[in-house]
């Protein structure tokens, strides 16, 4: 496994994988601190392609400004030696220089679908998303690139932009991978206490309440939205930030679930930490109760 700094050595060392050795590359692009969600990805990835590629870089302009960027888990070596246990055969791990050198000036932004849900929350999240995406397409120009659906509206809009824009790369979106307690796996848990922790169970078992609900025939999307919030609303240690229902394509918000599958999402405060999870209801005509 070779560790890599500097973007051209990255291209380069991309560009000879796919021309001299005609090699599919898999991308799976990470903040680091890193834990089974992410190593999901890279077993779909190992799975489908012959080489490989990680990066881990923690973005600075997709937080804001009150943000966590300066106390997110960094931890380059623990990465490293979980990452070569994964056979991963490259780890692009550049500074914020190299990334956005001086006179940087040139952004992505996908609209309409980043101004709701995590959008509305938190803007410019999802300029800095698609832009460092965009960058690191750019760079590895992988075959096929892997997100998670735990981050369900960033594939949404990151398909978008490959679209739109005619990147030549395929994305692929892997379910999310959760705690045995339902709890979404997240670099950011390392924040929660061990009360917190417990607490934020009620996230996925408040999905879970409104998907069973749903498949018992509820369709009101206002019922199914309260049947979440109640839950979350029980729990001291939790505060509701969104709970919405959108068409998982296109995420016009839904007042009605129809034949369509419907992204049922929350973020919720559990203590100081903001925590985001969501389901798929409607997937295959039935309630989904793993994505
Ligand atoms: P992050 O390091 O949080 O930016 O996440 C990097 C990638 O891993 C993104 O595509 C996330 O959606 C994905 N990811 C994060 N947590 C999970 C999880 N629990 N299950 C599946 N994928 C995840």
């Amino acid at each position: 496994m070779e560790i890599i700094n500097r973007r051209k050595r990255m291209m380069s060392v991309a560009r000879r994988l796919r021309r001299e050795e005609n090699r599919a590359i898999g991308f799976v692009p990470t903040m680091g601190a890193l834990h089974d969600g992410h190593l999901s990805l890279i077993h779909e990835a190992r799975g489908r392609c012959d080489v490989v590629v990680v990066s881990v870089f923690v973005n600075p302009t997709q937080f804001g400004p009150t943000e966590d960027f300066n106390s997110y888990p960094r931890d380059l070596t623990r990465d490293a030696s979980l990452l070569a246990e994964y056979n991963v055969d490259y780890v692009f791990a550049p500074t914020v220089e190299e990334i956005y050198p001086e006179g940087f000036s040139t952004y992505i932004s996908v609209e309409g679908l980043t101004d709701k849900l995590e959008g509305a929350s938190r803007p410019g999240h999802f300029r800095g998303v698609t832009t460092i995406v965009g960058i690191l397409l750019n760079v590895v120009r992988p075959d096929f690139a892997f997100f998670g659906q735990k981050d369900a509206q960033q594939a949404i809009v990151v398909k978008r932009m490959v679209r739109d824009l005619a990147f030549p790369t395929e994305i692929v979106v892997a379910p999310t991978v959760r705690e045995e307690t339902g709890l979404a796996m997240s670099s950011r848990n390392t924040y929660l206490t061990g009360d917190e922790r417990r607490a934020a169970g009620v996230l996925n078992r408040a999905l879970s309440q409104a998907n069973a609900a749903f498949a018992e025939g509820e369709q009101n999307a206002g019922r199914l939205i309260e049947i979440v919030r109640s839950m979350l609303e029980k729990e001291p240690l939790v505060r509701v930030d969104y709970v919405s229902l959108n068409d998982a394509e296109n995420l016009e918000a839904l007042e009605w679930l129809n034949d369509r599958p419907a992204l049922l999402s929350l973020a919720a405060f559990v203590g100081k930490t903001r925590l985001i999870d969501n389901m798929v209801l409607g997937r295959n005509g039935k309630a989904n109760p793993t994505s």
